[in-house]
C-alpha cells in the first residue's frame, strides 16, 4: 500500500535561505522547459523529449552563465522538466488547460530530491547539499516503510517534507459488505450522507469566522499602510507591513488547516462505515468559480479535496467510489416512486412529490446516489 507522510521541518535560518533557492532553482527549471517545448514545437512541430531536455540542460550548465546550478541537488531540474512534461501530457489528453509559467507570488514552492541521496534518522532528514535539516515533530516514520519519494514544499510560512512510502498491507482490513452509501455536496450543508448523517459546513463556525473577520481588518489595515507610504505611485514595504503580511499568512494556514482537518474527519468517518461503494456527485467546481457570488464559497469548501480524499481513502479500503454524471437529476427525483419534479427549484428545501414523499432535498439527493451503481 502506498501512503503518504507530511511532516514539518525545523531548518535553521541558513537553510531556509537553502530550501527557498532550491524551490526558485524548481520554478526556474520548470519554466525554461517549458520555454523551450515551446519553442522546439514552434520551430519544428514536434515536441521534444524530457531525455532530450536533461541532456540541454546538462549542456547549459558548462557555460560560465549556469555553473550556479551546481550548487544543487540534480534532482530537483529533473523533476521540475519531468513536472512540466507531465503537465502537457495533460494538457494533450484534455485534463487540463495550457501549461502556464510558475510564478514566484503564486505558484507553490516546492521540490524533489532524490530517494537514493536522501537518508533518515528518528529526528532529522539529510537533503543533498543542504544537510541534516531538523524535523519539527518525530515518532511518525518507522522502519518497515519503504520511501519511495521526497517532496519538499513550503505551506504559509513553514516547510515540510511528504514523503511516499511503502507500507506492507494490513491484515484488519476485511472486504466492506455494507449498504453503498451517498454523498451530496453543497454550501449550505457541506455533505449530506444516505445514511442521515449531516456534516455542516465548517465555515460557519464561530471559530473561522473569528479568523476570517481578524484576517478582513488586518488586510484593511495592511492597505491603508501601503497607501500612507506610497512614493512617486510605487508602493514600498515596510517593517510594519512585513509583519502584518507574515501575520496574515499565519492565520490563512490556520484555517487551511481547520478546514483541511475537518475534511479529513469527515471522509474517514464515512469509509470507515465499510460501505460496499460511495456516490458521490460530479460537481461543476470550474464552473461554480465563475459565478462572482459563489466562487468564493466554493473555495472555502475544498470540494477537490474532498474528493481527492475519498478517492485514496476508500482505495486503502478496497471501497469502490463511483462518480455521478454531472446531469443525473439526484435533487429532482422522488427517493419513494422515482417520479422527477422539473419544477423543483435551488431554493426549496425541501422535496416535496406528489406520491405524498416529504424528505429534505439533499438527504433526497443522497439516497438518490447510493442507489445509483446498484
Ligand atoms: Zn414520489
Amino acid at each position: 500500500m502506498i501512503k503518504a507522510y507530511k511532516i514539518k521541518l525545523n531548518p535553521n535560518n541558513k537553510q531556509r535561505t537553502q530550501l527557498e533557492h532550491s524551490a526558485g532553482v524548481a520554478r526556474w527549471a520548470y519554466n525554461w522547459a517549458l520555454e523551450q517545448k515551446k519553442k522546439h514545437y514552434e520551430e519544428t512541430g514536434k515536441t521534444i523529449s524530457q531525455g532530450d531536455l536533461r541532456k540541454h540542460l546538462t549542456k547549459l550548465k558548462q557555460t560560465d552563465d549556469y555553473q550556479w546550478l551546481f550548487q544543487f541537488s540534480n534532482n530537483i531540474t529533473k523533476q521540475a522538466i519531468k513536472d512540466s512534461d507531465e503537465a502537457f501530457k495533460r494538457f494533450f489528453k484534455g485534463q487540463a488547460k495550457y501549461p502556464r509559467f510558475k510564478s514566484k507570488r503564486k505558484s507553490k514552492w516546492s521540490f524533489y530530491n532524490d530517494n537514493h541521496k536522501v537518508k533518515l534518522s528518528d529526528t532529522h532528514i539529510r537533503l543533498e547539499k543542504i544537510g541534516w535539516v531538523r524535523f519539527a515533530e518525530t515518532g511518525f516514520l518507522s522502519n518497515e516503510f519503504r520511501p519511495l519519494a521526497y517532496r519538499i514544499s513550503r505551506y504559509g510560512l513553514h516547510w515540510y517534507v511528504s514523503i511516499t512510502v511503502e507500507r506492507p498491507d494490513s491484515s484488519d482490513y476485511s472486504t466492506p459488505v455494507n449498504e453503498p452509501i451517498g454523498i451530496d455536496l453543497g454550501i449550505k450543508t457541506l455533505a449530506t450522507v444516505s445514511h442521515g448523517k449531516i456534516y455542516t459546513n465548517i465555515n460557519k463556525k464561530n471559530q473561522v469566522r473569528k479568523i476570517e473577520k481578524r484576517l478582513r481588518r488586518l488586510q484593511r489595515q495592511v492597505s491603508r499602510k501601503y497607501e500612507m507610504n506610497k512614493e512617486e505611485r510605487r508602493y514600498r514595504k515596510t517593517c510594519n507591513i512585513i509583519k502584518i503580511e507574515n501575520e496574515m499568512t499565519r492565520l490563512r494556514t490556520r484555517l487551511n488547516h481547520i478546514r483541511t482537518d475537518y475534511i479529513h474527519k469527515m471522509t474517514s468517518e464515512i469509509v470507515r462505515t465499510k460501505p460496499s461503494h460511495i456516490v458521490i456527485e460530479d460537481l461543476n467546481v470550474r464552473g461554480m468559480m465563475k459565478n462572482k457570488h459563489l466562487s468564493d464559497h466554493v473555495s472555502k469548501c475544498h470540494f477537490y479535496e474532498i474528493r481527492k480524499q475519498l478517492t485514496y481513502k476508500t482505495e486503502q479500503l478496497g471501497i469502490s467510489l463511483v462518480v455521478a454524471d454531472r446531469w443525473y437529476p439526484s435533487s429532482k427525483t422522488c427517493c419513494e416512486c422515482g417520479v422527477i419534479d422539473k419544477t423543483l427549484k435551488l431554493s426549496d428545501r425541501k422535496m416535496k412529490c406528489k406520491c405524498g414523499s416529504r424528505i429534505d432535498r439533499d438527504l433526497n439527493a443522497s439516497i438518490n446516489l447510493s442507489r445509483l451503481a446498484v
